[in-house]
């Protein structure tokens, strides 16, 4: 919801921008840390849903870990103060600079997601002479029941390691001396809404704990990554239930003394706490459509060309529902729409438009295609000191 100093201050500005309300950030985290205290849950924050410096700076201050997906995000990660021992890395296809880099900083744990990649982390780890921690990323075959595009914990899925590759994985485990075996790792897809398929992902995780135990495997960490989803239709209620995706893990999961419960949560902490601002080019009517064109696309949110992603839209300048639009980029491609058939007032080119709910796997997705501006982003600081 945005006040009406909030729409004087945008009305100076030049769009498209990013604006974060960075107050709404920090009650968010602090309701996901409170819950997770409550439970002794440890969260690692998934850097690749935004890695915007004011937002890992909110963050880091939350004293969360930081789980990334390439050795650039464990620079980053590194650079932006989140304690080395709190870094995980995870990652179908890890390259040798990225390892070796990762070795050097002596992060947490790499959570492998191969076979072979098991084998090429003891090799590079032996040349430094180092141990590195692993935890094993397995694939469960749980249906997250989300977008097809986001799913990963399904067989067909190119992500961790299927079951029955785990005797194969415990083999190497035994025989690779640079390697130490932390605990298994989980991640099974984004934007999960259902909180019943977290209960079908514990009993896969109860399963392959005692397994690896059976084996004579200390399973410290049992890590179920993150996924839980935000609710794009209502941007305004904005605070996801952590209480009640927690307890989940904390009734379903067996956790026994010596483990400990991680989590990596992205989507879910960043999501709701920015909207995407821009301007009405023009406005098209037609006699099937009426389109209104912005100054912002799919460079700078890619998610509804990515994935047909619902985002509500919302125009600043004008009240009342009156008119169906379709709402589109300026960008020479057809998927370069935000939304179909949206319900607004009567707008008029000039208007103010708000793309809601961009903070997770919006900015972090801009592209300069079509040789665009880089990205500007505008924080509820600014907006407060003006
Ligand atoms: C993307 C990702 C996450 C975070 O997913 P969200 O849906 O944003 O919570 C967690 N773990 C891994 C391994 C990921 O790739």
């Amino acid at each position: 919801m945005f006040s009406d100093k909030d729409i004087a201050h945008f009305s100076n500005l030049e769009t498209p921008f990013y604006y974060y309300d960075l107050n709404l950030l920090r009650d968010t985290l602090k309701t996901c840390s409170d819950a997770a205290n409550t439970y002794h849950f440890h969260v690692h924050y998934a850097m690749k849903a935004n890695f915007n410096d004011k937002v890992l700076a909110k963050i880091k201050e939350t004293g969360f870990g930081a789980d990334c997906v390439s050795g650039g995000e464990v620079r980053k990660a590194i650079e932006s103060g989140f304690a080395k021992n709190k870094v995980v890395f995870a990652g179908v296809g890890k390259s040798d600079k990225e390892i070796n880099y990762a070795l050097d900083q002596d992060i947490f744990c790499f959570n492998v997601e191969s076979l072979q990649e098991l084998q090429v982390i003891n090799d590079l780890a032996g040349k430094k002479q180092k141990i590195a921690k692993v935890a094993i990323r397995i694939n469960p075959n749980v249906d997250a029941h989300t977008h097809a595009n986001i799913t990963t914990g399904l067989d067909e899925n190119k992500f961790g390691i299927n079951s029955w590759d785990m005797p194969a994985a415990a083999d190497i485990l035994n025989a690779s001396a640079h390697l130490e075996f932390v605990g298994i790792h989980f991640h099974i897809g984004s934007q999960i809404t259902n909180l019943d398929v977290y209960k079908n992902l514990c009993v896969r995780v109860n399963e392959f704990a005692a397994w690896f135990e059976d084996k004579g495997f200390t399973v410290k960490i049992l890590n179920v990554g993150g996924g839980l989803g935000i609710d794009y239709h209502q941007p305004n209620a904005q605070i996801p239930d952590f209480e009640a995706y927690f307890r989940i893990f904390s009734d379903f999961l067996d956790i026994k003394p010596h483990q400990e419960v991680h989590f990596e949560l992205g989507r879910a902490l960043v999501g709701q706490s920015s909207s995407l601002i821009s301007r009405v080019l023009y406005v098209k009517n037609g006699k099937k459509k009426n389109f209104i064109v912005l100054d912002a696309g799919m460079t700078e949110l890619m998610r509804p060309a990515l994935y047909q992603a619902y985002h509500q839209i919302e125009n600043l300048s004008q009240k009342s529902n009156a008119v169906k639009y379709d709402v589109v980029g300026p960008i020479c491609e057809s998927t370069d729409c935000f939304g179909k058939e949206v319900a607004l007032p009567e707008t008029f080119r000039n208007d103010l438009i708000a793309i809601r709910s961009t903070g997770a796997y919006g900015e972090v997705m801009a592209s300069n295609y079509n040789l665009r501006d880089a990205i500007v982003t505008v924080t509820s600081d600014d907006v407060a000191s003006s």
